[in-house]
C-alpha cells in the first residue's frame, strides 16, 4: 500500500471514530489553557482537571496567579507530579506575562518557548488550540502510533513531528493531533500488542506478521 492510500485510511477511520474530538483539558481562557497544559506534563488530563477546577476559581489570569505566590500555588496543585517545579513555573510565567505582555498569552513559538515550563510541545498545543495556528504537537501516543503505522523512521519526537507534517495536509493537523491522541489512548497501549490487532493496523497492514518494535523517544 502506498503512503497516500495509507494516510487516506488513517484520516477516514479517525474521522469516523472522532468526528469532533473535544479538548481534554478544561480552561476558561487562553491563560488558563496555557496553565493547564503546563500542569499536564507527566500527569493525566483527569487529574489536572480536578486540580484546576479549584485553582481557576481563585486564579484565572496572570495577575491573580502571580499574587498567589509559589507556596499557595503549590498548595492547590500538590496532588500532581512535579508540583514544586510546576508551582515555580506558574509563578514565574505569570510574572513574565504581567511584565512583558500585559497579561496576554503571546502567539509565537519564540515567545511561548521562552516562558518557564513551556517547551516545544506545550507551545504547539497552545498555538493550535488557542490561536488556531496549524501545529502537530507530538506526545507519547502520537509518537507510538506514527511508528506503528510506519509513518516515521525517527526515534525522536522532533523527527516524528517533521514526518507527520510532511505527510498530512496542514489544514488537518490541529484536529488530527487530537484524533491521534484519543485513538492512542483507547486502542494502542505502550505494551501488549503485536501490531496486528486494531482496526487501522488491520486495514493498512493486512499481511503484517512481524511484531512492531516501539522505540521510546
Ligand atoms: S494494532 Fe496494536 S500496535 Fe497497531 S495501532 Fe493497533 S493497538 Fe497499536
Amino acid at each position: 500500500m502506498n503512503l497516500k492510500m495509507k494516510y487516506r485510511i488513517i484520516i477516514d477511520r479517525l474521522e469516523d471514530l472522532y468526528p469532533n474530538p473535544p479538548i481534554p483539558l478544561n480552561s476558561v481562557n487562553s491563560f488558563t489553557f496555557l496553565v493547564a497544559v503546563v500542569l499536564s506534563a507527566q500527569c493525566t488530563d483527569k487529574k489536572v482537571n480536578e486540580v484546576t477546577s479549584t485553582l481557576f476559581k481563585i486564579a484565572s489570569n496572570s495577575a491573580q496567579m502571580k499574587s498567589l505566590g509559589v507556596v499557595r500555588i503549590y498548595n492547590y496543585i500538590n496532588q500532581l507530579g512535579l508540583a514544586r517545579q510546576k508551582a515555580k513555573y506558574l509563578y514565574e510565567l505569570s510574572t513574565i506575562l504581567e511584565d512583558k505582555y500585559d497579561g496576554n498569552v503571546p502567539a509565537s513559538f519564540k515567545d511561548l518557548e521562552a516562558l518557564p515550563g513551556v517547551g516545544h510541545k506545550t507551545a504547539s498545543v497552545v498555538l493550535s488550540k488557542v490561536f488556531g495556528i496549524p501545529t502537530f504537537p507530538v506526545d507519547t501516543h502520537i509518537h507510538r502510533l506514527a511508528q506503528r503505522w510506519e509513518l516515521t523512521n525517527g526515534i525522536s519526537v522532533k523527527q516524528t513531528e517533521t514526518d507527520l507534517k510532511r505527510i498530512f495536509p496542514k489544514n488537518l493537523w490541529n484536529k488530527l493531533h487530537l484524533q491521534f491522541i484519543y485513538y492512542g489512548r483507547e486502542h494502542c497501549s505502550a505494551r501488549g500488542c503485536d501490531g496486528t490487532k486494531c482496526i487501522i493496523c488491520k486495514e493498512i497492514f493486512p499481511n503484517r506478521e512481524d511484531p512492531v518494535e516501539y522505540k521510546r523517544p
